[in-house]
């Protein structure tokens, strides 16, 4: 299968920022995620297509490889071992796709094979839980460590018996003609040890069905896609293995009142005619409280102002977004005879000199004009 260039994958341009990148890549990854799919394995390949082109331009070298050789740059192992691309098995896939907010020490590489699983848990938060921050209490649905035999699998009182087929090395060598292969050891299935009587609880796995509940702490400034790693509360592993990570992923509901885009919100607040011409204090919302915003007279529609400091702050660098509320003039309803009047009065006293009172009219009609004008020469 001939691959698609990773600039398409994204959408992006050849030029794209790191930033852009990084959006179109989000943008994607929750689109087709897993979680979000249901199984759906069309869906699945294309997020595996947006993680590997995303992999690519997300990293200076590589993407300058590519830019210069194309897929070519990265094919026959070209690119040396452990690089990530292709390969790997599905729970890769998932690697750490958002950051981890609490950082956290790195995992050993080598009980990663035999370690529990990872898990994922979403939490919905309005956005005023997302950005104060949350303490929740959470149910996990997940495999806790055997009790009775503390995980071993094997019954009290006795335990797992070195494999006498591959004396614990978990591999053994066969022939196939002229090479010796190595391969897993069929009778402990690589372990190493066998189990002669089982922990009856267990059933010999080390680890049984539980419900965890668990408080998760939600630090202030989380967004939609943010990751939370609890270490070590993901699925206990089989035989006394590790246990994986448990992943709270962060889920902000829509607001009534404020978009968000990153740390800045967006608010439309509407005006009164009279307010916008002539100026005045009105009170816009913030998530701390209303505030006061002054509006300066001739504001026409649509004008976006910026409350610096009143958006969201960041939950990684602890900077503060801007609120930026758009006015929206609210043209009058339900007038009174008497009300009516009065404006068609204030229309008629502007009669003579419309052009000082609607430059923007008058400037749309003179293009409409021009437009015209220059059609017919
Ligand atoms: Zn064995
Ligand atoms: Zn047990």
């Amino acid at each position: 299968m001939s691959k698609r260039d990773y600039y398409e994958v994204l959408g992006v341009s050849k030029d794209a920022s790191e930033r852009d990148v990084k959006k179109a890549y989000k943008r994607l990854a929750m689109k087709y995620h897993p979680d979000r799919t249901q199984g759906d394995k069309s869906k699945e390949e294309q997020f595996k297509e947006v993680k590997e082109a995303y992999e690519v331009l997300n990293d200076d070298q590589k993407r300058a490889a590519y830019d210069q050789y194309g897929h070519a740059a990265f094919e026959q192992g070209g690119h040396g071992g452990g690089g990530g691309f292709g390969g790997g098995g599905f729970g890769n896939d998932f690697g750490d796709i958002f950051g981890d907010i609490f950082g956290g020490g790195g995992r050993g590489r080598q009980s990663r094979a035999q370690r529990g699983s990872d898990l994922r848990y979403n939490v919905e938060l309005t956005l005023e839980e997302a950005v104060k921050g949350k303490t929740l209490e959470i149910k996990v649905p997940t495999y806790v460590s055997c009790d009775p035999c503390d995980g071993s699998g094997a019954k009290q009182g006795t335990s797992a018996k070195t494999c006498t087929t591959c004396h614990g090395h978990g591999q053994v060598q066969m022939r196939q003609g002229l090479f010796a292969v190595q391969q897993t050891c069929p009778t402990c299935s690589g372990k190493g040890k066998v189990i002669t009587s089982p922990c009856p609880s267990c059933r010999g796995q080390g680890r049984v069905e539980k419900t965890k509940t668990l408080s998760v702490k939600i630090p202030p400034g989380v967004d939609t896609g943010d990751r939370i790693r609890l270490s070590g509360e993901g699925e206990a592993g089989e035989h006394g293995a590790p246990a994986g990570d448990l992943y709270v992923q962060a889920n902000v509901k829509d607001h009534k009142i404020f978009v968000r885009d990153e740390n800045h919100l967006y608010c439309e607040v509407p005006i009164s005619f009279t307010t916008a011409a002539l100026g005045g204090d009105i009170e816009v919302p913030t998530l701390g409280g209303k505030i006061k915003l002054k509006i300066p007279k001739e504001t026409q529609t649509g004008k976006m102002f910026r409350l610096r400091g009143k958006g969201v702050k960041s939950v990684r660098s602890h900077s503060t977004g801007d609120l930026m509320c758009k006015v929206v003039l609210e043209t009058p309803v339900s007038l009174s005879g008497d009300q009516a009047d009065l404006l068609r009065q204030l229309e008629e006293k502007m009669g003579k000199s419309q052009a000082k009172h609607r430059p923007k009219e008058t400037g749309f009609f003179e293009g409409v004009k021009n437009f015209f004008d220059d059609l017919k020469s």
